[in-house]
């Protein structure tokens, strides 16, 4: 062999001896499906001992580590020191579940490594079909295009810059905001989630061209202030542009009234934009899609499949229901137009013509799973379900004297507290003894700027059993207060 042709040649990543690698990998498959099967024997969360934080401050690995030797450090300090969504318990913030037939799909995902940004490919048809699908769910017409993000704040990101594009024209593109001539304003609700700010500073509009509107007895946007607030920017030679909806508020689980958000946008020639991160999938619950009216008339629906929909994170999508004006925020002309007809380079538009994304990975794989195997009707049906164990939980609060509901299940979230007179102190002490006890997580939130205990019932694990525990927990913690361990106290 002359010298380049030897110097060029060499040991690959893959396995030396396939055989032994092949019988770690099934004994890490099996642990992990013993892990989902037997969640309910283990504490919802604990707290990380100093020494297992201790571990992950470790210097660069230079030299190689047998793959059993990682694996038993994975299995020993980082499986046991999760957040806690897959266990049953999990009710804070909005956490989905995760399902075993998605974390299947994402080792296959991780096999096949393939990017999604661009290039003709199943995989990428794998995506279409999703977005597909999600057309067919919100009733979208056939101009719709979509695309997976990592979740719904970004989503929402890409819609305010697609309405922004689509109301100053793809100049602004090149332009930049500094040679608009109109000065655009949004709208939202109080109960919007913060990454809708977010998105209005990320995108050069600013923060303050965002205009919270003050929300009705059932958290809703209130509808008069909002048809007030347009027509003083109008009067003030402002430019309204675009009105972001909440299907599903992350404090109580309100919904706005959409049919008439979509009726003022129509009318005032506004973007009609909804954050459905968790409650656009009620669509698939038949008690729930009358609730959702009006969702099909939205410009864009930004949602996420890895909470109520239990595919495994990330699973973020944004649907938009003219492709035309969704493209033309993010292609590039230039790349787009000299795309091949032939050949892998062919199949344009791809997705990297939909977003900033250019290297993306296949979470539509994850998702074409968990939709398959066990259909929409089984996961709309799961979605009631959490909405019923909402007014389970409800009931329980009402009959217990000691506690006090701050806010009634519209959704899959009930927000109560223990009555004290020292009510915040106590309840966010209360919240902290529930995750340090493992017993249960939920959250906290402020109703009506009261602290509550905030739980929010996205697992499909989750069974009445759950919500006695943590009823019957928050009644002896309040009662008596836990002893932090030694640990969370230092
Ligand atoms: C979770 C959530 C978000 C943020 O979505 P991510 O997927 O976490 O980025 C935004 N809005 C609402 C209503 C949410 O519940």
């Amino acid at each position: 062999m002359d010298d380049l042709r030897k110097a060029a040649s060499g040991p690959t990543l893959d396995p030396d001896d396939w055989t032994a690698v092949r019988r770690q990998a099934h004994v890490m498959l099996d642990d992990m499906l013993d892990y989902v099967e037997h969640i309910r024997e283990r504490p919802v969360w604990q707290p990380i001992p100093d020494e297992v934080r201790a571990r992950f401050r470790a210097a660069l690995p230079r030299a190689p580590s047998e793959l059993a030797d990682v694996y038993r450090e994975f299995a020993q300090y980082v499986l046991p020191y999760t957040t806690g969504n897959v266990h049953p318990g999990f009710m804070g913030w909005v956490h989905g579940g995760g399902n075993v037939v998605g974390m299947l799909a994402e080792m296959l995902a991780g096999g096949l490594n393939a990017n999604l940004g661009g290039r003709d490919h199943v995989p990428i048809e794998v995506e279409r079909q999703i977005v597909e699908w999600a057309r067919q769910m919100f009733a979208f017409p056939q101009t719709a295009s979509g695309v997976f993000v990592t979740g719904t704040s970004m989503a929402n990101f890409l819609a305010v810059i697609i309405a922004r594009t689509t109301a100053l024209g793809a100049g602004v593109r090149q332009e930049g905001l500094a040679a608009a001539h109109e000065r655009l304003v949004a709208y939202t609700s109080r109960s919007a989630h913060g990454c809708v700010r977010q998105a209005m500073e990320l995108s050069g509009l600013g923060g303050q061209a965002l205009r919270v509107i003050e929300t009705d007895a059932q958290h809703r946007m209130s509808v008069p202030a909002l048809q007030a607030a347009i027509a003083a920017d109008r009067e003030a030679g402002l430019t309204p542009f675009l009105v972001i909806g909440t299907a599903g508020s992350v404090d109580v689980g309100a919904i706005d009234d959409l049919a008439t958000l979509a009726r003022i946008c129509r009318d005032g020639k506004l973007w009609f934009h909804i954050d459905g991160a968790f409650g656009a999938l009620g669509v698939l619950a038949r008690d729930l899609a009358p609730r959702l009216a009006g969702i099909e008339q939205a410009d864009s629906i930004a949602f996420d499949f890895h909470k109520w929909g239990q595919v495994p994170y990330d699973a973020g999508f944004l649907i938009v229901r003219d492709g035309t004006k969704h493209r033309a925020a993010f292609a590039s002309p230039a790349a787009y137009l000299r795309r091949e007809t032939r050949g892998l380079a062919a199949g344009s538009p791809w997705p990297c013509d939909f977003g900033p994304d250019l290297s993306r990975g296949f979470r539509a794989l994850k998702t074409w799973f968990t939709l398959k195997v066990f259909g929409t009707e089984r996961l709309g049906a799961v979605i009631s379900r959490t909405c019923a164990l909402a007014r389970y939980l409800e009931r329980r609060v009402r009959g217990e004297p000691s506690l006090e509901l701050l806010a009634p299940a519209q959704l899959n979230i009930v927000c109560f507290r223990y009555r004290s007179d020292d009510a915040d102190a106590v309840n966010a002490r209360i919240i902290a003894d529930l995750h340090e006890s493992g017993i249960a997580a939920p959250s906290a939130t402020t109703v009506d700027g009261r602290l509550a205990i905030r739980a929010c019932i996205v697992n499909h694990r989750t069974q009445p059993g759950d919500l006695d525990a943590l009823v019957d927990a928050a009644l002896e913690f309040g009662a008596h207060p836990r002893r932090a361990p030694a640990l969370a106290a230092q």
